[in-house]
């Protein structure tokens, strides 16, 4: 085991604090790495404040990870020192069961290890996320980041990125569809790019008039304000597919609304209890309403390469480790361009 500098949290209502905590010496699966970056996504608020009631602690967050190999196991030929890697939400998985052999680990259906958070089948605890200096993870769960792209601006596609690209995928969003991401924060600028890049005619919903410059800028073609009931009338029954990144439970109702006959709108922001929808809304136009889990790792790497390609990347602020209460205050205002991201060369001061 070896002995690493973090940041983390002792309690829901604690602010983060550097802490040091264990990584294991590497097995010959393993792969270590020296973490560069590390994003700011709203799931560390959520659980370092125990939002969803299943926090352990101390809780180290971070799974939004860039980095570079520094050592790998003797089964590892994927991966040499010095390569550019990234690792997302989950860490391990079984590997056996139906989910884990079609791709989608996230749903292994005996519980996906996650990066943070989960338990820790080799030290025993919880694990501890990339708020810290090193990681060592299983060699099948480590992405190959491409080396075209800024290296910091690519730490949110390891879960802000694959949480939008797959459901795109999945629901096989095409080129021309009338496509809505809801709420303009980490997971919706990615949502947007990601349409924008597909073909789609995208429309930027949001709460923040303020950000209808931005949404343009980030590939929306339209930007419609939810707030505003006469213009969401307008657009009632126009979309094949909607996006919906609020990170609260909230009235679906006047979103549903904007779906065309047969189309569904997708959920990944809410992991909470959901506010009620009325069934008229549903059944009147055979509507769907789904949700959607970050994506395996296969369909993670397809996401990685696909950004490599079309130059795709998170616009990001940078911050050090020690302005980390404040960052994670200003997410919760929705005050960030769009992800913060930490320069882990801080926590070595
Ligand atoms: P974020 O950066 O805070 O963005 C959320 C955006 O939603 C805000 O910028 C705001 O956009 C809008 N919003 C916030 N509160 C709202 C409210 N009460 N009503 C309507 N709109 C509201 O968060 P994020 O990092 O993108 O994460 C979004 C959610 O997804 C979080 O709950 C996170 O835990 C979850 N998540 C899920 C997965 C998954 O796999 N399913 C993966 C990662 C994260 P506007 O100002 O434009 O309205
Ligand atoms: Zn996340």
């Amino acid at each position: 085991m070896s002995k690493v500098k973090a940041y983390g949290a002792q309690a829901s209502d604690a602010k983060l604090e550097a802490l040091d905590i264990e990584r294991r010496e590497i097995t010959a699966d393993d792969v270590k790495i020296e973490i560069d970056y590390c994003g700011v996504c709203h799931s560390d608020i959520h659980q370092v404040r125990n939002d969803w009631k299943n926090s352990k602690y101390p809780v180290v967050p971070g799974h939004e990870i860039i980095g570079r190999v520094t050592q790998v196991g003797k089964n590892v030929s994927n991966f040499k020192e010095g390569d550019l890697v990234g690792v997302g939400c989950m860490v391990d998985s079984c590997q056996e069961c139906d989910s884990c052999k079609e791709d989608p680990e996230q749903f292994c259906e005996n519980g996906a290890t996650l990066t943070y958070n989960s338990k820790d089948e080799h030290l025993g605890g919880h694990t501890f996320g990339g708020y810290a200096e090193q990681i060592v993870v299983d060699k099948e769960f480590v992405l190959k980041v491409p080396e075209n792209i800024d290296a910091k601006a690519a730490a949110p596609l390891l879960c802000a990125g694959i949480t939008t690209y797959s459901p795109l995928r999945h629901w096989n969003v095409k080129k021309g569809d009338k496509v809505g991401v809801i709420g303009l924060g980490g997971l919706g600028h990615m949502g947007v790019k990601f349409a924008h890049a597909i073909g789609a005619h995208v429309v930027m919903i949001t709460t923040s008039p303020s950000k209808s410059e931005d949404a343009k800028k980030l590939g929306a073609d339209e930007v419609l304000i939810s707030k505003n009931e006469e213009d969401m009338k307008k657009q009632a029954g126009t979309f094949d597919f909607l996006l919906n990144t609020v990170p609260v439970g909230h009235d679906m109702n006047p979103y549903v609304a904007l779906l065309k006959r047969d189309a569904t709108m997708v959920l990944v922001g809410a992991i909470e209890p959901l506010d009620p929808v009325h069934g008229g809304g549903l059944i009147g136009g055979r509507k769907r309403i789904a949700g959607s889990v970050i994506g395996g790792i296969k369909e993670t790497q397809e996401m990685l390469d696909f950004c490599g390609e079309h130059n795709i990347v998170s616009d990001i602020e940078m911050i050090d480790m020690q302005n980390i209460n404040e960052a994670f205050d200003r997410v919760v205002k929705s005050d960030v361009k769009y992800r913060f991201v930490i320069d882990m060369k801080s926590l070595k001061n």
